[in-house]
């Protein structure tokens, strides 16, 4: 919302001369009803067009970056770069245990913080789950004889994929096109949000195993297509709408990468990301999978 109304001044601001511009060759009166249109030159069509193209360029310039920072300041992180800020001044506290300024940890401990989900639904917008069935269609099941608990896969062709490794701050086991995709999600996380990445934790990836009250579905867990993040250790409540901050921030990254975040799920599922169905077929097409 504020993105728009932000974009709707540039707009405004920006255009402020060409409409000036405008309306001072539509000027009425005598003379402008009298005169044919005709009289408005080939020289200042020309310019008008110019000026038109160079507003475009400046209202794209702008919309980039107000898509840069929404996501940020959605979510308060103006208060993290609050405790950015202050980092060259003298500092009377002593430093943390670490080493670093209290303003460091201050940054990094604003990860952790709870916070409700915004417009969680639309978290996907421009993605399809990968659903139970659908991966059964691609897949077959990762094991015939799914329980409730972690068993291993025994499905040749998943298994054949199937890759235990490190891909940045954590250890994943899943299958290999998904490693290689986590591991650009996790590069970007670690150029961008230098502080974020370090506080980065999982909470499990491959566990082959009956979705919860079902029968005859395995979730993209059991697939080795997702896995379970956390920010400092802390396990996110599950279906209570809330997250924490640093978790929100990783969504972006995922999303570019065209991973499924479970904040959108009907029951939310907040450290919970997954290979979308379009990704999934991308990687067959590429004969990955
Ligand atoms: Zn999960």
């Amino acid at each position: 919302m504020i993105k728009w109304i932000g974009l709707f001044f540039a707009l405004v601001v920006l255009s402020a001369p060409l409409i000036w511009q405008i309306a001072r060759t539509a000027e009425p009166g005598a003379t402008a009803t009298a005169t044919p249109p005709a009289t408005v030159d080939a020289n200042t069509v020309a310019a008008l067009g110019a000026e038109i193209e160079a507003l475009k360029q400046d209202v794209q310039a702008l919309r980039s970056r107000v898509d840069g920072l929404d996501s940020r300041t959605a979510i308060g992180l103006s208060a993290a770069s609050q405790a950015r800020a202050p980092r060259s001044q003298p500092q009377a506290a002593p430093p943390s245990r670490s080493g670093d300024t209290p303003q460091a940890d201050g940054l990094r401990n604003s990860f952790d913080q709870i916070v409700l989900i915004g417009d969680r639904r639309n978290a996907n917008e421009g993605l399809t789950v990968a659903s139970p069935s659908f991966l059964r269609n691609t897949f077959g099941l990762p094991r015939p004889d799914l329980t409730q608990k972690c068993q291993p896969m025994s499905n040749p062709r998943l298994r054949a994929l199937l890759s235990t490794e490190d891909v940045g701050p954590i250890r994943v086991r899943m299958l290999k096109p998904a490693i290689a995709s986590l591991r650009k999600v996790f590069a970007e996380v670690q150029a961008f949000e230098p502080e974020l990445y370090d506080r980065l934790a999982s909470s499990g990836s491959l566990c082959v195993r009956l979705i919860r009250g079902s029968s005859s579905f395995a979730s993209a867990h059991a697939y080795g297509l997702a896995v379970d993040i956390n920010i400092g250790g802390a396990l996110d409540n599950f279906a209570d709408g809330k997250t924490q901050l640093g978790l929100i921030l990783m969504a972006d990254f995922f999303h570019s990468e065209g991973w499924i975040w479970g904040a959108g799920f009907g029951r939310e599922d907040s450290m919970h990301f997954e290979v979308s169905r379009e990704k999934i077929q991308e990687w067959r097409e590429l004969g990955l999978l």
